[in-house]
């Protein structure tokens, strides 16, 4: 892998290209998003599909049950309306997705995983946040595109789909039409992310772990390796990988994996890398995340990450990249900004 600098597109970011440099001032093409062009009728039948599926929910690999049609909260915290923290523009995502404008990031409250470390733990673990009808979001969405985001980007998705989908049916209707990004753990359910094929432009997928022990005692959920594994496959069957135009520029559609480093757990990276290499592309974007610091519960000493990086975590980290093949990606500043 060619290591050498790009130009530094994201706040904290430092691009490591493989193939591909990007040499025009315009980082990412301006394309509509795909969902513009589902008919009305099919859009119609995913959100019902989806907003039937709250009677008893099944949306995610929880499967808890909860009647969130009748207001009732399930494990993710999420009832029956869009639930948000904040939305605004993002200037720290990877560079197809920030662009030179910025991301119209769209926190979301509640979380379906109970990652102990989680620097959102206010919106994902205390569910801060303010429930509001489809119709303000759509709002929200719409305000994004004014202010010139290049996407809209929602963050933490996976429990609020049925939401979702209304209100970029609804925005769509009142003249939306850039891409939709997915910002998520990847602890996704395979038929919810079936209802997001033709709508969403860019999956930015975690993979965060490749131990189901790991996950079990960090994040709460002793399936997530084989939940999230698949949901990637499915997430890169729809869109494939991120691609460059003849100027130079991002094309916004592909699949972004993420890889956030945690201190004493170095020993994923080779499965992380493997599995991206051998299971999606040799072409697929990874984004290798070193900003980790402990919050949240993360403190505990018992848990093994209470501290943070070293150099020589990340060194080694960087090393298993190297040899592992693949070719494009980026990674997080050791001194980088906080990342969504
Ligand atoms: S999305 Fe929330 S309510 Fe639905 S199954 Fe998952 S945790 Fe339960």
């Amino acid at each position: 892998m060619d290591h050498s600098e790009n130009e530094p597109l994201g706040s904290g970011a430092v691009a490591v290209p493989g193939q591909h440099v990007t040499t025009s001032l315009e980082v990412v093409a301006e394309v509509d998003g795909s969902y513009l062009r589902l008919s009305d009728a099919e859009f119609r039948t995913r959100i019902r599909t989806a907003y039937r599926r709250m009677a008893a929910c099944d949306l995610c690999p929880r499967r808890c049950g909860a009647h969130r049609l009748a207001g009732h909260a399930g494990h993710c915290g999420a009832a029956l309306k869009p639930n948000v923290f904040v939305w605004n523009l993002h200037h720290g995502e990877e560079p197809p997705v920030s662009g030179t404008r910025g991301s119209g990031t769209v926190f979301l409250s509640g979380c379906n995983l109970h990652c102990c470390y989680c620097q959102n733990y206010p919106l994902s673990q205390l569910h801060h946040g303010t429930q509001m009808p489809v119709g303000r979001l759509a709002a929200a969405l719409i305000e994004l595109q004014e202010k010139g985001a290049h996407n809209i980007n929602f963050v933490t998705p996976s429990h609020q789909v049925p939401q979702l989908l209304a209100a970029v049916f609804a925005a769509r209707q009142q003249g939306l039409h850039i891409p939709i990004v997915y910002n998520t753990s990847s602890y996704d359910e395979l038929s919810t992310l079936v209802l997001l094929d033709g709508i969403v432009d860019i999956y930015l997928g975690d993979l965060r772990y490749t131990d189901e022990g790991v996950a079990m005692r960090l994040s709460g959920a002793p399936d997530y390796v084989q939940v999230a594994e698949r949901a990637l496959v499915e997430m890169h069957r729809q869109v494939g990988d991120i691609s460059v135009d003849e100027q130079g520029r991002y094309v916004p559609r592909g699949l972004i994996v993420r890889y956030l480093i945690l201190p004493r757990h170095t020993g994923m990276a080779e499965e992380v890398f493997d599995f991206v290499s051998r299971k999606l592309s040799l072409q697929t974007y990874v984004s290798v995340m070193t900003q980790y610091f402990p919050a949240y519960k993360a403190l505990d000493h018992t848990l093994g990450i209470s501290r943070k990086l070293t150099d020589t975590e990340c060194g080694r980290v960087m090393r298993t990249w190297s040899r592992s093949g693949l070719v494009h990606g980026w990674v997080q500043d050791m001194a980088g900004d906080e990342k969504a």
